[in-house]
């Protein structure tokens, strides 16, 4: 059920942003009753004073007195860390959760508004590529809706309409291929991060971008789909669509195939999310045809790009119950991201990081149908795997 009261947790960041433009647009009686911030304080007292939102949490540096007093005259309540995002996400307001955190640190307050049945607007792919074996059937016992806001798996949702879920042969998430999908290896290897955040078509946040880069992110992707939509892997397909106008596409057992088309937009998924099953006059742009497009599709460079085959791996691997070596890939890449980031790695050490810390974590006898303990502890040990292998 859409509910007009929505907790937007990571509002400072493109998402977040995007999302507060889309309540903007759809006006009374839609609100925003928690913001929510790492560090972008400043940014996130504007928002809280323009949307008049009652609370706030903070989860980086301390704010500062000033920043206290300010939120004080705006009577707009300042909760801290992990346990604010949580409590805000399972409080009796807001009815729909949009989680726009970046990383793993979106999974806790995901795991507290799945379980207080809340409908979860998901931009964090990352909760589901961590743990989609507890996110899903917990879902299914709360009542708890969890919708897609990445714009390949809101595509396919709503392509998912036109047929029964028996009737689907498979899914084919498209993929833009990034910045370096014509470069050279070679040339790839050697990227700085300037190279790497100038993505071709979208514009999002750091993390996000990097994956896109090593296509780690239509990996996650992969991973996240099979989740939300309960297919086997096998049964999806990656085409790399360099335009990004189909954001992905639905193969049916007749051989017919749907696609959902627009610009590349994420106010668009993001508004869909909320509004489900009803849509509305979205702030962003229609698909423009009284111009000439060109779309063209082609398969990815699976030796260019291992990221593709690792995630395949990782899911036949984890299998039908779940297991850790998703969450394991999932936590050495955001370290390795990090560190390319801040300039400690060039752009090929990336993939060949997270491969090590797979193969590492494949040394132990492997975990299926594992509980949040396990992964987390998988998570913190292929984080320190990778850490040791960035200081030798
Ligand atoms: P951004 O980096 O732009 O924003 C991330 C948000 O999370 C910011 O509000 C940030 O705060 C906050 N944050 C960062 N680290 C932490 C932390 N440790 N604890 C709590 N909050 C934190 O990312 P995006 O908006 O691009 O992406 C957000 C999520 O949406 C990701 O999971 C991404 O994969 C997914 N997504 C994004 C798309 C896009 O177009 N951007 C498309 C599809 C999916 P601060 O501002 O202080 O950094
Ligand atoms: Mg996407």
């Amino acid at each position: 059920v859409p509910s007009t009261h929505i907790a937007i947790l990571g509002s400072t960041g493109s998402i977040g942003t995007a999302a507060l433009d889309v309540l903007s647009t759809l006006g009374d009686p839609w609100r925003a009753t928690a913001l929510t911030t790492h560090s972008r304080i400043d940014l996130l007292i504007e928002q809280a004073r323009r949307f008049k939102v009652p609370r706030v949490v903070v989860t980086g540096p301390e704010p500062t007195p000033s920043h206290r007093a300010t939120l004080k005259s705006l009577g707009c309540q300042l909760l801290l860390g992990e346990a604010g995002l949580r409590e805000v996400a399972a409080a009796p307001e807001p009815g729909t959760v949009l989680a726009a955190i970046v990383g793993a640190a979106g999974l806790p307050p995901v795991l507290a508004a799945v379980a207080h049945g809340k409908r979860i607007a998901l931009a964090n792919k990352e909760s589901l590529v961590i743990a989609g074996s507890l996110l899903m059937p917990l879902a299914r016992s709360t009542g708890a809706e969890i919708l897609p806001v990445d714009s390949e798996h809101s595509a396919i949702f709503q392509a998912l309409a036109s047929g029964k879920r028996s009737e689907v042969r498979k899914l084919i998430l498209t993929a833009s291929g990034g910045p370096f999908r014509s470069t050279p290896a070679e040339t790839m290897a050697a990227a700085t991060a300037a190279q790497a955040l100038d993505h071709p078509t979208w514009k999002m946040g750091g993390k996000i971008t990097i994956d896109s880069a090593t296509l780690f992110n239509k990996a996650f992707e992969m991973l996240e789909a099979r989740w939300l939509f309960d297919i086997h892997p096998d049964s999806i397909e990656i085409v790399i669509h360099p335009q990004s106008i189909v954001h992905s596409m639905v193969e049916f057992n007749d051989g017919s195939t749907l696609a959902q088309l627009s610009p590349p937009d994420m106010r668009l998924p993001i508004q869909y999310a909320l509004t489900y099953p009803d849509r509305a006059p979205c702030p962003s742009p229609p698909m423009d045809w009284t111009r000439p497009h060109t779309l063209t599709f082609e398969p990815p460079d699976r030796l260019k790009f291992p990221s593709l085959d690792l995630a395949f791996h990782a899911a036949r691997t984890d299998g039908p119950s779940g297991g850790t070596l998703s969450a394991v890939m999932n936590a050495a890449n955001e370290v390795a991201v990090e560190a390319f980031l801040a300039g400690h790695i060039r752009f090929g050490r990336i993939t060949p990081l997270v491969a090590a810390a797979m193969d590492h974590h494949q040394l132990a006898p492997l975990t299926h149908d594992p509980t949040l303990e396990q992964l987390l502890a998988a998570d913190a040990a292929a984080r320190a795997f990778v850490r040791t292998r960035l200081a030798q």
